[in-house]
């Protein structure tokens, strides 16, 4: 009896360190032949959802496999890869970051070995260049982890302004854009299924965050107005058909941001007037507003007070 309690016991243990060590497979959706999306949820980055709030995914071709967007952890990179692996024997040789910000790219490390090639906007290296110490020191404080040097991984592969990947029997249109959500948004174009995986440029039910130029991003929205495409990929929220139309929401945001913030101006207010009282009818509208839409005011105002 006793032993075969101990054996148990024994068995259970080594039965949970195998679960233990065994990587969390990333859930996945198939949103067209091939276009797999892991949809993040509407959350501030915490030390429960360890940074993993937006849109990461992979496209399957014949010969090669690209990565977009490597989530926001390292843990939720090497679930993705996870997920790769339980889908496709196809290597990974791109992955494609849609643009700067951690939530995007921390699970880059994942896929750094030999035969995988980073890809993103010409801007992105000075971009991460710049933030890495702001944004290892935000990691370390409110997600609990330690990032060094080599999780910031500068595109080996940079866009100037358009580049074709080719994933074998299937080919990606990279597009850099002007400054809008940041200076380093790239979008992606998956022309067998007419998905545009459009990285942060489109923001669904979470509020749209300008860290970018507000008036650039008009300019980049109104140019992705007369592309056509089956469905969209946002930075975050659903996958969706509805285009253009399902720019509408985020454009009109925008456009009332910069409308009321110039009409301050002019009438010489402040930024705090500003901060008081922008935006506010459009509270109901959007998750995490109370988070992020004085931030947007703030940068906002700073662009628009400069205008001619
Ligand atoms: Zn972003």
């Amino acid at each position: 009896m006793m032993t075969a309690r101990v054996l148990v016991f024994g068995l259970s243990l080594a039965l949970s360190s195998v679960l233990a060590a065994a990587p969390s497979v990333l859930s996945t959706v198939e949103v067209a032949p091939g276009v797999f999306v892991h949809q993040g949820v509407h959350q501030l980055p915490d030390r429960v959802n360890h940074g993993e709030i937006a849109n990461s995914g992979f496209i399957v071709g014949d010969r090669c496999v690209a990565v977009i967007d490597s989530g926001g952890s390292p843990q939720q990179g090497f679930a993705l890869r996870a997920a790769i692996e339980s889908t496709t024997r196809i290597p990974v040789c791109y992955v494609v970051n849609t643009h700067m910000h951690p939530d995007h790219i921390y699970g880059n490390i994942a896929f750094k070995q030999p035969g995988t090639r980073f890809v993103g906007h010409h801007k992105l290296a000075q971009a991460l260049a710049l933030r890495a110490p702001y944004y290892q020191e935000n990691a370390k404080r409110d997600l609990g982890f330690v990032l060094t040097p080599e999780h910031f991984i500068a595109p080996e592969i940079p866009v100037q302004t358009m580049l074709d990947i080719d994933l074998g029997g299937r080919t990606l249109t990279l597009t850099a854009h002007g400054t809008a959500h940041t200076d380093n948004d790239l979008s992606v174009y998956d022309a067998k299924t007419q998905t545009l995986w459009l990285g942060d440029l489109l923001f669904l039910g979470h509020i749209p965050v300008v860290d970018g130029s507000l008036g650039g991003w008009l300019k980049e929205i109104e140019r992705l107005q007369g592309r056509a495409a089956k469905r969209v990929i946002p930075g975050h929220g659903p996958a969706v058909a509805d285009w253009p139309s399902a720019l509408e929401p985020q454009k009109r945001y925008l456009e009332m941001l910069q409308r009321e913030i110039r009409a301050y101006i002019k009438e010489g207010k402040t930024m705090e007037d500003a901060l008081a009282g922008v935006g506010l009818s459009a509270r109901g509208d959007w998750q995490l507003f109370d988070e992020f839409h004085k931030r947007n005011v703030t940068t906002a105002f700073a662009e628009l007070e400069w205008e001619d």
